[in-house]
């Protein structure tokens, strides 16, 4: 029989007393759980006379969404501790400690990040990451380069994505992502003064094709190991520092995927500045500000992923003249295609951002959502034509 159950209090402290090196004999532990409780618990253990803490995060049987519960595999526990394992290997400093891990209990010990906030946050109470795109970029180009098929044995490749084919998870994605948005849905969810933009969305010929598109990618295209849930709330940051955390949808896909994640988070803050921001100058300066970030993260990702192959790439036919190019232009392509499914999911489907959803004047955050809705639906149609990330600005700039 399983030894699964949900950890109560007691039980996490038990377990974070066992791990060796963080916490004193003496002391007492006292525990916390800090998690949303939607699909996963987090417990924060501390020892008040010696400072120390750590985190143990442990998944659910099932997805709790406003009321409705469906039952999802405890395995993506052993994906994520995996994949943090992975990542920590490929781009060392980007990720939590693992300090322990056991996927009976599927539960992941880690290192205490609460000296960072989470980046949306962060970006909504107005701060500035000077150091985030250099370090997303390389956390990217790193783990993406790595465990594609230019940076890793194209054997080693497929027996390690059979690990990684995270079926539950990945449904989520395909119907919450490329799906249910551009239908009238149960699971969607917006504010009722969006209901002819919803319309609009359901009904766009033109759009859906795209969709379609972008779909067949996600479903098809085991490109490299992505993290798979590179959202602003699964970043954690201080001016000096960026830990990406929660890879728990992890599987082989377009690599585009993770990149367009981090744009599009930052593009629908740049959305919500129509709120956060109180003056049109201040407003302005913002928006420059994530304007620059995106063009920088886009930019030292291709940069660092360009040396990685030349200089590490194992593969004598992907050398061929003009192979790096048409594939780089490819990633750019798939990478803004991503990053407007993600953007409008966020708008009409059913998990929504806090940038935008926390604007309190109904009028301003119906701006906020449109905007964010119609750079999302450009981005998307017109992907297959970009070959430039000016052209990723330009459409964002031109629509607010
Ligand atoms: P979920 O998969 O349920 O979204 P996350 O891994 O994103 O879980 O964690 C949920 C929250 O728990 C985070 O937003 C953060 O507040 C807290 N948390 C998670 N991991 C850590 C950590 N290593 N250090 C500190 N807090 C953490
Ligand atoms: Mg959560
Ligand atoms: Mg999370
Ligand atoms: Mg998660």
């Amino acid at each position: 029989m399983s030894k699964y159950h949900p950890l109560t209090e007691q039980e996490a402290i038990s377990i974070a007393r066992n791990i060796p090196g963080i916490f004193s004999g003496e002391g007492e532990l006292s525990c916390r759980e800090i998690g949303d409780g939607n699909l996963n618990l987090v417990f924060h253990v501390s020892q008040a006379s010696t400072g120390a803490s750590l985190i143990v995060k442990q998944a659910l049987p099932y997805a709790k969404v406003v009321g409705e519960s469906w039952p999802l595999s405890l395995d993506r526990a052993r994906i994520e501790s995996e994949a943090l394992i992975i990542e920590a290997r490929l781009a060392p400093g980007l990720v939590p400690k693992v300090y322990h891990t056991d996927h009976e209990l599927a539960l992941t010990v880690m290192e205490d990040l609460s000296s960072h906030v989470i980046m949306r946050q962060g970006l909504i109470d107005g701060g500035v990451y000077p150091l985030f795109a250099e370090h997303i970029s390389d956390f990217l180009a790193k783990t993406l380069f790595y465990t594609s098929d230019l940076g890793m044995n194209q054997q080693e490749k497929k027996v390690l994505a059979r690990s990684f084919s995270n079926p539950d998870l990945c449904k989520i994605t395909e119907d919450l992502i490329f799906d249910h948005p551009y239908t009238n849905a149960d699971t969607n969810s917006f504010d009722p003064h969006l209901q002819e933009d919803a319309d609009r969305l359901w009904s766009d010929a033109e759009l859906h094709l795209e969709v379609a598109l972008l779909r067949e990618k996600f479903l098809t295209h085991a490109q490299a190991l992505l993290h798979g849930d590179l959202h602003t709330g699964s970043i954690f940051i201080t001016e000096q520092s960026t830990k990406v955390i929660d890879p728990e949808f992890a599987y082989f896909g377009p690599i585009g995927f993770d990149i367009g994640a981090v744009l599009a988070n930052l593009l629908l803050h740049y959305a919500s500045q129509e709120h956060w921001s109180t003056d049109a100058a201040s407003r302005s300066e913002r928006r420059q500000y994530l304007i620059s970030t995106i063009r920088e993260v886009w930019t030292g990702f291709e940069r660092k992923f360009r040396v990685l192959w030349n200089e590490h790439g194992t593969d004598r036919i992907a050398k061929t003249a003009g192979y790096q190019d048409h594939y780089m232009n490819r990633l750019l392509q798939d990478t803004v295609g991503f990053t407007g499914a993600k953007m409008a999911r966020r708008i009409v489907g059913l998990a929504h951002v806090a940038d935008i959803d926390r604007i309190p004047d109904a009028d301003v955050r119906a701006t906020a959502q449109r905007l964010a809705l119609a750079i999302g639906t450009n981005l998307i149609k017109q992907n297959r034509q970009v070959s430039s990330i000016e052209e990723l600005i330009d459409i964002a700039v031109t629509a607010s």
